[in-house]
């Protein structure tokens, strides 16, 4: 599937109303922009049967404003619009005339995002009021760590509202964690870093908990300021 126009056409797998199921604004209700492809392959990701080129079509423009329009008229008022994936900031040619349009009806954009496309960031950010950046570490991204992508990315989501995640699976190092840490303290040592242990079918890794409280948690607190653990909500709640 090949898009005429990167700039007027997306590609998203689902747009819906839902509540937050990850992080500090957990709870709230927003509009779920779902988009397509994704930079990445993580080996937890439960995403990976949407991010298939079957499994998703093309939008233009318009017709996903139409979406937003509609959800917000029958579902709202929302919090804001999650902007999640796949990747959104593979997009950002065309979240560049999306989210102006989003700002025009006095929607906040809620920045979903693997935290390792920092230029595509720096085109859009001034449309972003809040950035969920997750951290990869080696073990989790597969092949590698991408430190400096996301060095890279935090130097330029400092603007905005942000907070770090990471999802800490039975295999995750208390050196990669270290080193996550340390990229973010840098930065600033009050960014909330979030440990989200690992979610099962039906509830969450022990394993991965377990790692958290006996060793992460202490890593991170030693060089930040506000360390959390938030579980995935979504299948405990039974919701998308
Ligand atoms: S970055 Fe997110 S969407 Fe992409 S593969 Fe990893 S978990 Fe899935």
């Amino acid at each position: 599937m090949k898009l005429s126009d990167k700039n007027l056409e997306t590609e998203v797998s689902e747009v819906f109303s839902s509540l937050q199921g990850e992080g500090p604004y957990l709870g709230v209700k927003q509009i779920f922009v779902r988009f397509g492809r994704c930079n990445m392959r993580c080996g937890y990701c439960d995403e990976i049967e949407k991010m298939k080129e079957e499994s998703f079509s093309v939008y233009p423009l318009e017709k996903l404003i139409g979406e937003v329009d509609r959800l917000e008229a029958e579902k709202g008022p929302h919090h804001s619009v999650s902007l999640t994936g796949g990747e959104p900031l593979f997009y950002a040619c065309f979240l560049g005339n999306f989210l102006p349009r989003l700002k025009e009806k006095g929607l906040s954009a809620y920045l979903e995002t693997n935290g390792t496309l920092p230029r595509e960031l720096a085109q859009v950010i001034k449309w972003c009021d809040v950035i969920a950046m997750d951290m990869k570490p080696a073990s989790s991204a597969g092949d590698r760590a991408f430190l400096k992508e996301h060095e890279a990315f935090l130097k330029v989501a400092i603007q905005k509202e942000l907070f770090v995640k990471v999802v800490i699976t039975p295999d995750t190092l208390a050196r990669e964690i270290g080193e996550c840490v340390d990229l973010v303290a840098a930065v600033n040592p009050k960014i909330p870093f979030i440990f989200q242990p690992l979610s099962e079918p039906f509830g969450i890794n022990g394993r991965s908990l377990a790692l958290i409280e006996k060793e992460l948690f202490a890593i991170a607190s030693q060089k930040l300021l506000d360390v959390r653990v938030i579980p995935q909500m979504h299948k405990i709640w039974g919701v998308r």
